[in-house]
């Protein structure tokens, strides 16, 4: 075995003044216009990182096309990279301990948020997916370490790795298929909250379940009645949970595999839902202008607002939506109102919400205002591991 990097083994990156204002203020990206010098050093190296007066800061892991050109891994030196990430994913699983409850499906590993920059980590019960977002992370020692330590500690039947085309080609990664990375299991079932759910690794437009949806299911399912509405169902998360407490729900998405699933999971269950394939901005107007009424709605949306500029667009999709839910429950009904765009913040979503009440005449008080489950961590001062919100309103 090689001996272990000495840490002033490792190549120098020196960052601008305002870099390194970023990094003292908490946060862990280096963005590329911020780098001063980074000659000939290696895609996915780690590196140390210098301020302008060649300063060390800490320990880095590079990427050499990112515009995220540094993710800081330690402030420290790092003279055993494996070393490192063992000790991080053996973090990552202690921290959830006492986190996670009622479910044998959570994130396991959640990038920056674990100090793990780039690493993601989805259990499904037995089989555990994997998704590698940076060079780094992909080095074969990373994958071989990471693959050795999930085994030790979660001891998953397999492990599948989900690959994400797009994040390979910015980060200039060779192409690689979604595949079995360890055992031979690809199928399982799962548990949260008592309700269980279908998961087929291989199959569907994405793998896996909204985890960070998890405990909003559970809070949603408190106050759900009468007649429900999950709008944006994908495979069923929030519809089977209200199934629980309504007398009848309604499950609409325009995927028809998402439905396929989301039926299955209904089987699984014992529930009785009716899923419809539509576009739901145009079912919702059919449906508030023929008077349908609900006593219990959900809208769950995709992320509208991906990049800042898609923001104006976005606000006027969430309040398209927000406007006809309201305008469509019945009085003391529940609103479940989401949004997982992480350029949407919280007070414009708020904001949004408070626009759509007045102009459909509704009284609205929030019983709950949520967030991501706490197996996907906020980083304070990392604020782009704060996406996820979920408001709960009382109609009248
Ligand atoms: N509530 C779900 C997650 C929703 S993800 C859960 O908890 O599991 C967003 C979903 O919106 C996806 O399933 C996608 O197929 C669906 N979708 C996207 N655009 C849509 C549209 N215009 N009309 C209906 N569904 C749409």
């Amino acid at each position: 075995m090689a001996p272990p990097i000495a840490s002033s083994d490792l190549p120098k990156i020196k960052i601008s003044a305002r870099g390194a204002e970023r990094l003292k203020s908490g946060h862990v990206w280096v963005y590329r216009s911020d780098i001063v010098a980074a000659d000939g050093i290696a895609a996915g190296s780690l590196v140390t990182v210098n301020d302008q007066r060649g300063k060390a800061i800490g320990t880095a892991l590079y990427s050499s096309s990112s515009q995220i050109a540094i993710r800081m891994i330690s402030a420290d030196p790092v003279a055993d990279f494996p070393a490192l990430l063992r000790r991080r994913i053996a973090d990552a699983i202690a921290y959830r301990e006492p986190l996670v409850e009622g479910t044998d499906a959570y994130r396991a590993i959640f990038s920056e948020a674990d100090f793990l920059p780039g690493l993601i980590v989805d259990r499904y019960n037995d089989i555990l997916s994997l998704q590698i977002l940076t060079q780094a992370m992909d080095a074969n020692l990373s994958r071989e370490t990471v693959i050795s330590e999930l085994s030790h500690f979660l001891k998953p039947d397999s492990i599948i790795e989900r690959v994400d085309p797009r994040v390979r080609e910015l980060e200039t990664l060779p192409a690689r298929a979604s595949g079995l990375l360890h055992g031979s299991k690809t199928a399982t079932t799962f548990t949260m909250n008592g309700v269980q759910f279908h998961f087929d690794a291989l199959q569907g437009q994405k793998t896996g379940a909204f985890l960070d949806q998890r405990e909003n299911y559970a809070a949603a399912a408190q106050y759900a009645k009468g007649e429900a509405l999950d709008v944006f169902c994908y495979q069923g998360g929030f519809a089977l949970h209200l199934a629980e407490r309504c007398s009848q729900v309604t499950g609409v998405d325009s995927s028809r595999p998402a439905l396929e699933v989301a039926d299955q999971n209904a089987a699984l269950n014992h529930r009785d839902i009716d899923w419809i394939e539509a576009n739901a901005f145009d079912l919702l107007k059919d449906y508030s202008n023929s008077d349908r009424r609900y006593d219990t709605i959900v809208l769950d949306p995709p992320a509208f607002a991906k990049t800042k500029r898609d923001l104006d667009a976005a606000m006027r999709g969430y309040k398209e939506l927000n406007l006809r839910a309201l305008r469509m429950l019945r009085p003391s009904g529940f609103l479940v109102t989401c949004s997982c765009s992480y350029h949407v913040s919280r007070s414009d979503f708020l904001q949004m919400l408070s626009t759509s009440a007045l102009d459909a005449h509704r009284v609205v008080r929030i019983v709950e205002a949520r967030g991501q489950a706490k197996d996907h961590p906020v980083l304070l001062n990392v604020p782009e591991t704060s996406y996820l919100k979920c408001f709960i309103a009382s109609v009248n």
